[in-house]
């Protein structure tokens, strides 16, 4: 299937992020005015919100675009979410009455907010090539990889709260440190500050409390995805990650990309996931190919700086696809919400120049690696990091928007009461 022609004309470029094949869902605010449910496309948001209230968007159970999140409509379940895709794709196809473009704003005008309500985040440890690095740091080559990793999809319960909209500032944290050489703990400003390249699902439908998934019904249940920057405090979890995993290091800002990509838009792009090593479990089993062919890149541009990429990758890379970690977060009855969010794991490639995290490019910040105008072992105070990610159709792919950041230097004393 090649590029779905739309009468707005930036949406038909071939390095166009948001043709009329993706669609995907954000919320947005222009001026003064309340913030509402969008759409991308082109260069435009198309505002959905207002084309459900004055009655050219009809859905079962409408309104549901009347909220500032996409949590009703993903409730609503997939019959709805196809509905609503066909509806918008008649609106803006080519050759269309064009009636819905009063309802489009330039996308540089708009403020972008987070898309929906999280209701719980969930961190998972799901990339081959990462764990083996990162474990190959903390532990040595020979206990690398834990024995339960190629069995389990390992995860943490993360926070909901800390999940901030890409162009959230992220203030370098404080916390408990304990280098090599310290007697005993230190309070300090994080000097080991970094980012976690991961694409986060997006759940749409909730399972029943009780009740364990199959890997196929979970991955019905993903309403779609979007890039996450899980930023780490790699000298806070060194500390505090063992026996629980990591606490506090997780817990400053988790950023998501500002639009929701739809399983739907793609559906195309689908790819198995690497050949087991051991075999899995039956209930984790895949029925078909549920990972996805999407390259990704991390930018880092130093304050007044210019932009070098200092990663590419692809999400093709992951042991363990969503829908396997969200069928294993539910064996134990664990019932999952509309809203929950699955962050993948870090995604590294077999490269160094693939690695998902300063700290494998850095290779724990022993070998510097070079950027425009300097180097870099962990993230420096003004630096601003920036996800990008897209799947690549015919004449025509399907981007994710930015995913970025810029870290702000720490209080000068976080306990100073004025
Ligand atoms: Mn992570």
């Amino acid at each position: 299937m090649g590029l779905n022609r739309s009468w707005v004309e930036s949406a038909n470029s071939p390095d166009a992020d948001f043709p009329l094949n993706n669609l995907p869902c954000g919320v947005f605010s222009t001026g003064a005015e309340e913030p509402r449910c969008g759409m991308a496309i082109g260069d435009f948001v198309l505002d959905v919100s207002g084309l459900e209230a004055a009655g050219h968007l009809a859905l079962d159970g409408g309104p549901l675009l009347d909220v500032p999140f996409w949590n009703e409509v993903m409730a609503a379940g997939p019959e709805v979410w196809a509905s609503l895709r066909a509806q918008v794709t008649a609106l803006l196809a080519e050759g269309a009455e064009r009636v819905a473009e009063p309802y489009l704003h330039r996308r540089n005008e708009v403020e972008l907010h987070l898309p929906f309500l999280v209701s719980e985040y969930t961190d998972f440890y799901a990339g081959r090539h990462h764990a083996f690095n990162v474990g190959t740091m903390f532990r040595g080559p020979e206990n690398a990889l834990p024995p339960n990793w190629l069995h389990i999809p390992i995860g943490y319960n993360g926070r909901a709260s800390s999940v901030v909209v890409s162009g959230t500032d992220v203030r370098r944290p404080w916390g408990q440190v304990k280098g090599p050489d310290d007697q005993a703990p230190r309070f300090a400003p994080s000097a080991r500050f970094d980012i976690e390249l991961e694409m986060g699902a997006v759940v749409g439908l909730p399972s029943d409390h009780g009740q364990p998934v199959t890997v196929e019904e979970a991955d019905a249940m993903i309403f779609g995805y979007v890039l996450l920057n899980d930023w780490s405090a790699r000298d806070i979890q060194a500390w505090e990650y063992q026996p629980l995993g990591p606490f506090q290091s997780k817990a400053t800002a988790t950023t998501i990309s500002p639009w929701i990509v739809t399983r739907a838009a793609l559906e195309p792009f689908r790819t198995a996931t690497p050949a087991r090593e051991k075999p899995l479990l039956a209930y984790l089993q895949e029925p078909r190919p549920l990972l996805y062919d999407i390259a990704l890149e991390v930018g880092l541009t130093p304050e007044g700086g210019q932009e070098t990429i200092i990663s590419r990758t692809n999400y093709a890379e992951m042991y363990y696809s969503a829908a396997q970690q969200l069928a294993h977060h539910t064996v134990s009855g664990c019932a999952m919400n509309t809203g929950d969010l699955l962050g993948s794991g870090t995604i590294s490639g077999p490269a160094k120049e693939s690695c998902g995290s300063l700290l494998e490019l850095s290779w724990g910040g022993k070998e510097p690696f070079e950027i425009a105008g300097g180097r870099r072992s962990f993230i420096e105070d003004g630096d601003r990091l920036t996800l990008r990610g897209h799947a690549r159709g015919d004449g025509y792919r399907i981007g994710f928007g930015a995913c970025s950041g810029k870290v702000i230097p720490a209080l000068a004393d976080p306990y100073r009461r004025d």
